[in-house]
């Protein structure tokens, strides 16, 4: 481990009251809690101990062999991990043990893979809503197709997830982000999982329940170790 991310993992505890500060101050027009969620993707085990140190409960993964490589300390630490990268179907059988909430759900072939694999499981659906090509998500207009899916599949689904537009200042993320909270309202779902380091204040204000937090607590990713 470096240096410099044994410093960062030092100041998750004060990083993690600033965050919860951030969005205390945010005016919201749900009286609702917002979860912080730590990203612990490219970071060592020790990012897990830091963010349950510090008090937090669940961790965010994106990339399978990462976070196969933590199995250990979580099942250690008994912390929930939240699957928030680009699902392949060939990897969901080796996570199964290991997530606990879907959150990148957004077609029929990963709503089949899970349900097979791991029956009952709880997911999000995941929705872009930004029109960017490159981004995973199921579009505005399938979101209720994609619960009925899971749901027949004999999937949970809690909530919806998106991802703010890349490249962009965190305004360009408030259409989107009502987009999606206003799905959550229309189908009744409890998890509304949006907002990042960057955008936490517009997803807030836009009734995220859910925001996923990673550089703002740890410090910049080790580049190295993402695959
Ligand atoms: C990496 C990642 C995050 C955290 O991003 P930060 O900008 O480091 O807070 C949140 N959500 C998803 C889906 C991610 O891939």
């Amino acid at each position: 481990m470096t240096d410099r991310s044994v410093a960062g993992f030092s100041a998750v505890t004060e990083r993690l009251a600033s965050m919860q500060e951030r969005i205390a101050r945010v005016e919201r027009p749900f009286a609702h809690d917002v979860e912080v969620i730590p990203v612990t993707k490219g970071f060592p085990g020790d990012a897990i101990e830091a963010v349950v140190a510090a008090g937090c409960r669940t961790v965010g993964e994106n990339y399978a062999q990462d976070l196969l490589s933590k199995v250990d300390v979580i099942e250690r630490l008994g912390v929930d991990v939240q699957f928030i990268g680009h699902l392949q179907s060939n990897k969901v059988r080796q996570l199964v043990d290991v997530v606990s909430l879907w959150c990148t759900i957004d077609r029929r072939s990963i709503i089949d893979e899970v349900a097979k694999r791991a029956p009952g499981a709880h997911v999000l659906i995941q929705v872009n809503a930004t029109d960017e090509p490159q981004k995973g998500g199921c579009q505005p207009g399938q979101v209720a197709a994609m619960i009925d899916q899971a749901a027949t599949a004999g999937l949970v689904v809690d909530g919806l997830m998106t991802i703010g537009p890349t490249g962009q200042p965190p305004a360009a993320a408030r259409r989107p982000f009502e987009i999606v909270r206003s799905l959550l309202d229309e189908h009744e779902l409890a998890i509304c999982s949006m907002g990042m380091s960057a955008d936490v204040e517009v997803a807030v204000e836009c009734g995220s329940t859910q925001v996923r937090i990673g550089s703002a607590l740890l410090g910049p990713r080790p580049v190295s170790t993402i695959r």
